[in-house]
């Protein structure tokens, strides 16, 4: 496929100009980025395997009536979106207690949450990402008061149905971030999930031994990065060859 022009680059992913209009190309890295850029390193295959695991996800999600911005995968690295105005606010729904919440309740990594929590966090790098209220969102007008019901009611939803998803392949999902964008559909303006599902945003544990197989391996320098991110996709019944883990050492060992 011709390379097309660049919208955007963003630390994990790349946007193009899409074939039709309304469309873009999301390339996918292998780039990760940690703690607001400060930790920069590659993760091999990484772009290959979160191509696939966001295509799954928004894929499942889709069938249960959430739409989303995805249209297809096109290749190894890259799938067709609907082109959309994103809204700059970072959605963090939280089952357990990890990452940033621990530290601002002194709570113990690990720890059930009474119920589910949904954050917000506004989109900017400049300000290090500052955690905001509906209030602050809706008082500077980057979503509507009837937005955020939405994007609440679809951000449970999502969390519900992907805590099964996981659950049935011996996976816990922690917590993760979402990101929506207003999409016209000729004369009609939807809300759709749009970027990634992948565990470069989602917390991973195993339901056994609690191992971590997201990206707190890349931000704690654990290692095994690329093993545990195939792991999430092997279970997810992604990856073509589950038989043989030694030759999942890259792109070819998937579809
Ligand atoms: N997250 C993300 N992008 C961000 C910040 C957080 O995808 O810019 C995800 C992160 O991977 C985790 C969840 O959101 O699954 C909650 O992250 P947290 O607030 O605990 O921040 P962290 O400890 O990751 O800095």
């Amino acid at each position: 496929m011709a390379r097309r022009r660049r919208i955007y680059e963003g630390k994990a992913k790349v946007l193009f100009e899409g074939p039709e209009p309304g469309t873009l190309v999301q390339y996918f890295k292998d780039d990760a980025t940690a703690f607001n850029n400060k930790k920069q390193g590659t993760i091999t295959g990484k772009g290959v395997i979160n191509n696939r695991i966001s295509e799954f996800l928004m894929t499942r999600i889709s069938e249960i009536g959430i739409p989303t911005h995805f249209i297809r995968r096109l290749n190894m690295r890259e799938q067709l979106v609907r082109e959309v105005e994103i809204i700059p606010v970072e959605v963090v729904i939280r089952n357990v207690a990890a990452g940033s919440i621990t530290k601002r309740f002194g709570m113990e990594e690990g720890t059930a949450l009474p119920r589910s929590i949904v954050e917000y966090y506004y989109k900017s790098d400049d300000l290090n990402d500052p955690m905001i209220s509906e209030e602050h969102i809706t008082a500077f007008g980057w979503a509507s008061p009837q937005e955020m019901d939405e994007i609440m009611h679809m951000s449970l939803r999502v969390n519900d149905f992907l805590c099964g998803v996981f659950l049935a392949v011996g996976i816990r999902l922690i917590d993760f971030k979402l990101e929506f964008g207003r999409w016209w559909n000729n004369e009609d303006l939807r809300l759709v999930l749009a970027d990634e599902i992948s565990p470069d945003n989602c917390r991973l544990w195993d339901v056994e031994t609690n191992e971590i197989m997201d990206k707190d391996r890349f931000r704690r320098d654990m290692g095994g990065v690329e093993e545990a991110y195939q792991e999430v996709a092997r279970r997810l019944g992604i990856l073509l060859d589950s038989n043989s883990p030694g030759d999942m050492t890259g792109p070819s060992s998937l579809q």
